[in-house]
């Protein structure tokens, strides 16, 4: 600041000169009217309407004037200072308002654009179906038991009873993991689940094991090499075919509804002895399709009886090479299908639909648990 000013003329101030006010001024209304955005702006505030801007210092001078000066000089400056504010001002304005537009350009949301650009997947059915089935039985009391997929041979074959040149044991039906002598294969069923568990658990044994099994079909509507069994066994003190019976139609009810009939027709495994077919009651037509005049049913082919899959009283062959007595103990068993049961549950024709992996055909089965 300068010394008290004796003359009284603020114009020999050189700051506060009329025309250095004027250059001030005009000079940041040039720079204000050039700022291109809010940043520049801050930039222009800074330098011409800061403390240590030229008006700034002008303003600072008056009060070195003598009183009679300070009013004349002080209108000046206010002027110029004022002008320069009004013209920050407007700029501000306009400056917030573009980049008010730019933003809403910019961040604008499309929302005609697809949302759904990784759909979410589901649950295979054949996976809900598979734990549901066995949850049946877990309501019976029964145990979910597993077992490996790459099986030995002893397992898969021989503690079941299968003998050495039995058909199955062939490369023609059977994946071999390394060569035919190996005797290590993928398992061909879930059956070699009953021997491990009977070698694992105390007696008695109500065990239920869904799982993948392998044979070698080539894949077509009804057919795949890799398919789904559930597999139940019990081994208890006392057991008999009326025990089974029961417990398959248990299932058929838990599965179906009630009042559906069960019946088992003689057949052959080399595990079970005896052994029979399982058939229940069409659950859409409740066999009326294959009364005469009966409307068709697809759903049993109007047969009036769908097959569920294979059962009988455990072969004592398999008690004894499990190391158990069978003068005490007797035991049944199941191999029901989970792909046949998908397909004739929800009326599924084509194996293809199971195995391609398309959401479109696992949506709609929705979370059944
Ligand atoms: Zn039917």
């Amino acid at each position: 600041m300068s010394a008290p000013n004796k003359s009284y003329d603020p114009v020999e101030v050189s700051a506060l000169q009329p025309a250095e006010l004027d250059k001030a001024r005009d000079a940041a209304i040039a720079a204000i009217a050039a700022a291109a955005d809010l940043d520049g702006l801050k930039a222009v505030r800074l330098a011409h309407a800061g403390d240590r801007s030229p008006l700034a210092l002008a303003n600072r001078e008056i009060g070195a004037l003598p009183p009679q000066a300070k009013a004349e000089a002080g209108k000046r400056v206010g002027a110029a200072r004022g002008a320069v504010a009004q013209a920050l001002k407007k700029r501000q304005a306009e400056l917030e308002e573009e980049r008010d537009q730019r933003v809403l350009v910019e961040e604008t949301v499309d929302v005609t654009l697809p949302w759904d650009r990784a759909p979410r997947g589901a649950r295979h059915p054949l996976t809900t179906l598979q734990e549901r089935m066995a949850d049946v039985f877990v309501a019976m009391g029964f145990e979910v038991a597993e077992g490996p997929e790459v099986e030995a041979g002893w397992f898969n074959f021989d503690a079941l009873n299968f003998k050495p040149d039995h058909p199955a044991r062939s490369m023609q039906d059977t994946f071999f993991v390394e060569s035919e002598e190996s005797d290590v294969v993928l398992r061909t069923h879930t059956s070699p689940v009953q021997i491990r568990s009977l070698l694992s658990r105390e007696l008695p044994v109500y065990v239920v094991a869904p799982g993948r099994t392998f044979r070698t079909d080539e894949l077509d509507a009804t057919h795949a090499p890799v398919f789904h069994q559930l597999e139940g066994l019990a081994v208890d003190e006392g057991l008999t075919m009326a025990d089974l019976r029961g417990a398959i139609d248990a299932f058929v009810t838990g599965m179906f509804g009630g009042g559906l009939k069960t019946r088992f027709r003689p057949s052959y495994f080399p595990f079970t002895e005896p052994s029979a077919e399982v058939d229940m009651q069409c659950f859409v037509c409740h066999g009326a399709s294959a009364e005469p005049g009966g409307e068709p049913c697809r759903t049993c082919s109007s047969e009036g009886w769908i097959e569920l899959g294979g059962c009988g009283m455990v072969n004592p062959r398999v008690l004894v090479a499990c190391g158990i007595d069978t003068g005490r103990y007797s035991g049944w068993a199941f191999g029901l299908g989970v792909e046949r049961t998908l397909m004739f549950r929800h009326g599924v024709e084509d194996m293809h639909d199971m195995v391609e992996g398309d959401v479109r055909f696992t949506l709609p089965f929705g979370m059944e648990i």
